[in-house]
């Protein structure tokens, strides 16, 4: 349970190349699933950053099978009052050590490390990674059409080393003989802007909702990157305009990244084909805006509702499917039985894919909005308003309607000093989208809440915001 420095990338070599399972452990999930999980994990040593000491005793009163807590500290720095039994210092268990170690020689097909699922629903699962799934990923990975590592980059991965193993890069870099660079838990865009420069970062990678605390401090502070050129932007979908000011305010080539825990996590990038290297930049825009090609590895299909399979023809919009060599064949202890159908693993995302074979998510199939029968996708619309000039992030839920069943209802933060009434940013979709797309409404919020990994919750939202048009109709009536 740590975040992102040093001694957490010992741990990720240390533990699975001495025959153990890293189990990384995120933090910020709530305190029944950290039981739930440890406890299902039958956890053995905990290792952890003292800025969890509350999260960990709390566990450790409803967990039984971890014997051994490690402080990831110095001598200097362990607490002195805490409730822990068998508390160990990290640096003095290595200092009592010599650098001979044997390291075994492990069957490829054995366990490596360990994560679960966040849980939107139910209680998180796991998913174990072999040794092989976890070497070939990272190959992968490492591809110039995928994520391009080199010797010659710096990467810092802001991406949690708790979450999906920080999208393999933490072996990627080594792999590829990169300087690898760790934000430990300073997140916010001032941060990392000064990390970026002082150590010339030209590779990171992290969800959208970080690169706006970054983007914000750069523009406010009128700054611009003097080494880095690429940035991998996933775990939910990148706003057009992030990729936009990225480019054409800073010189950042955005590579969309798409994929989850159940698949190690990179299915695929967004870079580009030959063809598309001279057009003009907005068109590069679109692409960049798709999810993107299965990387070398990964096989993808989308499928209607009776699971026939769909035209790749950028208009057809099915369930995505995938198979690959570190694809999930079942859930950690067979959790929930076999997840597979006819060897494809149902991603749960709702896609188009395009005649060059660019997936674009555009939403998951639980946030789907399904108006008079036909499905609205969130996430074009969620990518228009955030294209307006006012707004900083936005969210559109399926509201309930008498007539429609349900309609598309946007969630809305503006920017700081920035004002915009509901019906000039609605007028905002005239063009831009079918007009029956448009939202019937909009409201506007200081925060929208986000989940354990930095993903808008958008279950909350529709738990406070379903009614909000019933109300609308009625008082219009
Ligand atoms: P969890 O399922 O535990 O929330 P994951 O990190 O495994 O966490 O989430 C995977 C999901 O995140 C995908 O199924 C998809 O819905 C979403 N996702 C990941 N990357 C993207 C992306 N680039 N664009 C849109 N959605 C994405």
């Amino acid at each position: 349970m740590a975040w992102n420095h040093h001694r957490h990338l010992e741990l990720y070599y240390a533990v699975s190349g001495s025959g153990a399972v890293l189990h990384t452990f995120n933090p910020r999930l709530h305190a029944d699933q950290m039981a739930y999980i440890a406890n299902h994990a039958n956890d053995q040593i905990l290792f952890f950053d003292l800025s969890f000491l509350t999260q960990v005793q709390a566990l450790a009163q409803r967990n039984q099978s971890i014997k051994t807590y490690v402080a990831l500290t110095d001598r200097a720095h362990m607490p002195e009052a805490h409730s822990l039994p068998n508390l160990h210092c990290y640096e003095d268990l290595l200092d009592a050590e010599t650098d001979g170690f044997q390291w075994p020689d492990l069957d490829e097909t054995s366990a490596s490390s360990l994560c679960y699922t966040s849980g939107t629903t139910g209680n998180p699962k796991g998913v174990l990674y072999s040794h092989r799934s976890t070497v070939l990923h990272c190959y992968a990975a490492a591809l110039p059409d995928a994520l391009l590592g080199s010797a010659k980059d710096t990467i810092l991965p802001v991406v949690p080393m708790f979450h999906v193993n920080a999208w393999g890069l933490p072996y990627m870099a080594c792999m590829v003989g990169a300087k690898l660079v760790l934000p430990g838990p300073w997140l916010d865009g001032k941060s990392l802007f000064e990390l970026i420069e002082s150590e010339g970062v030209t590779l990171s990678a992290g969800v959208p909702t970080v690169w706006q605390g970054l983007l914000g401090h750069a523009e406010s502070h009128r700054l611009g990157f003097s080494t880095m050129t690429r940035t991998i932007i996933g775990g939910s979908a990148c706003p057009l305009e992030m990729i936009r000011s990225f480019d054409e305010d800073y010189g950042v080539q955005v590579i969309q990244g798409w994929g989850m825990t159940e698949t190690s996590p990179l299915g695929t990038t967004s870079a580009f084909k030959g063809k598309h290297l001279h057009l003009p930049k907005a068109q590069h825009h679109a692409v960049q805006a798709k999810q993107g090609r299965g990387v070398f590895g990964i096989e993808m299909k989308i499928v209607d509702r009776e699971g026939a399979e769909l035209p790749w023809n950028d208009q057809s919009v099915g369930d995505l499917m995938v198979r690959g060599s570190w694809v999930l064949r079942a859930y950690f202890k067979d959790e929930g039985g076999s997840p597979l159908v006819d060897g494809w693993f149902p991603t749960g995302d709702v896609a188009r894919i395009d005649a060059d074979g660019y997936m674009q998510i555009t939403d998951r199939s639980k946030d789907v909005i399904k108006s008079g029968g036909e499905w609205i996708g969130s996430i074009d619309l969620e990518n228009i308003a955030m294209s307006h000039p006012a707004v900083a992030t936005a969210a559109c839920i399926a509201a309930r309607h008498p007539k429609w069943d349900e309609r598309p209802l946007l969630i809305v933060v503006k920017k700081t000093g920035a004002e915009v009434t509901a019906q000039a940013l609605l007028d905002f979709f005239e063009g831009k989208i079918a007009k029956w797309w448009t939202p019937d409404d909009v409201v506007f919020v200081s925060s929208i809440p986000l989940g354990a990994t930095g993903k808008m919750l958008k279950g909350e939202l529709r738990q406070q915001y379903a009614n909000h048009l019933l109300g609308e109709v009625a008082a219009n009536a």
